[in-house]
């Protein structure tokens, strides 16, 4: 499949390191070659992490490979005894949601389904009650604990929500999850102050800006019948997508690692490293707030599919069953001993046999792989390829820049989007301002932004990282 000129494994050597790179098909070289230069500025020599007592293991980049500044999309990295923060950016724990609804058709996505979505993603009609201990329980210990937390008398959208099968698919996600925390982080302290009383939640179950989103969509294809099966999967079931991060939750970590690290660092010494036995409290408050904020994000995602599933309910009239196919985030660390694995817009692709206790356990790992509004959507499995570091890619990855694709003629052709501000309202009519910054933005996400999915996918496939299971197209698209 792969021919002289395009090669779909690469090999090279950035600032010092061996690279090993799964290339999509059909990539420009102008772009790759960015994406490197901005790779070789992002990681530290192995003198500079030698300095620090930290030693790099192995690094890969996905086929979604792009430029990202400071740090490239579509990358995993092993490093051993320090983390670097920089690598998996300020989103942390943005991932992706499936879930599969029953008993419902591409017919009832009918055109009231927009009103409703608006209504509770962008009006104010998300009423998400939580406590003070709720929220205290889902950061430092994520959908489990926020679900320990909610059992009890409740309010709005969380009155409706059946505990049991929200319980059932903590076994559908991620690390089920929760990543471990010993505490909350200071810098959370406001938000999540325990108290008894609901307060209606204005930051989790958002969706956030950019290419965030909830989608509707229809399983066109079913390629492996025994993973379907697993997840409840049959031809034109309709699914929901929700793609989301930790929102500010993230950004603060982030933030206060990068001020912390300046602080602390003397000047000749790498800043972006944090070792564990060089900057003991430093490292220890990184990861335990980095799990605060990954576990913020599982939740956020939680509760966004749930609001989802609202606008639909209200949509129909009749109460809708659904249940998770998978969760997970593509912007984390995993730590496994000495060995921190940083995943920057790279998605698990576990194994058989590896996911314990978890319906997937034989078949992979569930890996959801959004093209763009507009183009399919994939549900692939993976294989724990080692020489892949067990990753995937976590989407098409940008083929222009954002600034690129304003100048580009793109049309957005007959897309059904939804966003934040309602484009038909009569106040819009007297503000073309407004609506060609709007347009703008839809610009920047349209399908001609991104590789086409399957150019991503086929290089995947072939070479062992993963294996296809349904492809899904897209019918609704919620921009936040
Ligand atoms: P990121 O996590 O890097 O922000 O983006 C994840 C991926 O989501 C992108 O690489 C792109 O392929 C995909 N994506 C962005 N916007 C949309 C959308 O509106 N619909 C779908 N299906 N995919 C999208
Ligand atoms: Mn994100
Ligand atoms: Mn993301």
């Amino acid at each position: 499949m792969s021919t002289r000129h395009n090669p779909i494994v690469r090999n090279d050597i950035v600032s010092g390191h061996a690279i090993r790179s799964v290339v999509a098909i059909d990539e420009p070289e102008h772009q790759r070659a960015r994406a490197l230069g901005d790779l070789a500025s992002a990681l530290p020599s192995p003198e500079a992490l030698a300095s620090h007592g930290a030693v790099a293991g192995r690094i890969v980049t996905t086929p979604d490979f792009h430029p990202g500044k400071p740090v490239p999309v579509g990358l995993v990295a092993d490093i051993e005894n320090a983390v670097i923060p920089h690598l998996i950016g300020n989103d942390i724990g943005c991932g992706m949601r499936m879930i599969v609804l029953d008993d419902i058709r591409e017919d009832d996505l009918e055109p009231d389904l927009e009103k409703h979505l608006r209504h509770v993603f962008f009006q104010g009609g998300r009423d998400i009650a939580l406590t003070g201990w709720d929220r205290h329980a889902a950061l430092r210990d994520g959908v489990p604990g926020l679900l320990e937390s909610l059992a009890g008398k409740r309010q709005g959208l969380l009155a409706r929500l059946d505990l049991a099968a929200a319980w059932a698919d903590v076994a559908r996600t991620s690390d089920d999850g929760c990543f471990r925390s010993d505490a909350i982080d200071r810098d959370f302290a406001d938000y999540a102050a325990p108290d008894d009383r609901h307060r209606h939640d204005a930051i989790l179950g958002t969706i956030g800006g950019g290419n965030h989103f909830v989608e509707f969509g229809v399983i066109e294809r079913i390629v492996d019948g025994g993973l379907a099966r697993i997840a409840g999967l049959k031809p034109q079931s309709v699914v929901i997508v929700v793609h989301s991060g930790s929102l500010d939750f993230g950004q603060r970590i982030g933030t206060a690692a990068r001020e912390r690290a300046r602080q602390n660092s003397a000047a000749a010494l790498d800043d972006r490293i944090v070792s564990e036995a060089g900057h003991a409290d430093h490292y220890r408050r990184y990861m335990n707030g980095h799990a605060n904020a990954a576990n913020a994000a599982f939740v956020n995602r939680f509760l966004i599919g749930l609001a989802a599933v609202e606008a639909l309910t209200r949509t129909i009239g009749r109460t809708v069953a659904h249940r998770l196919v998978y969760d997970a985030p593509h912007n984390t660390v995993w730590q496994a001993g000495s060995t921190v694995r940083h995943r920057k817009g790279a998605c698990p692709a576990r194994g058989p046999g590896t996911l314990k206790g978890s319906p997937y356990e034989w078949t992979g790992e569930p890996v959801i792989l959004p093209g763009s509004m507009g183009d399919g959507t994939w549900l692939l499995r993976g294989l724990g390829a080692t020489d892949g570091m067990e990753s995937s890619a976590h989407g098409a990855g940008r083929r222009l820049s954002r600034q690129e694709a304003r100048g580009a003629k793109t049309t957005l052709g007959g897309l059904r989007v939804i966003g934040p501000i309602d484009t038909a309202s009569p106040a819009m009519r007297g503000r073309p301002d407004i609506l060609a910054e709007l347009q703008g933005r839809l610009k920047e996400e349209a399908p001609a932004a991104y590789r086409p999915i399957d150019q991503v996918v086929d290089p995947m496939v072939a070479t062992g990282l993963v294996a296809p299971v349904a492809r899904i197209r897209p019918v609704l698209t919620v921009k936040g």
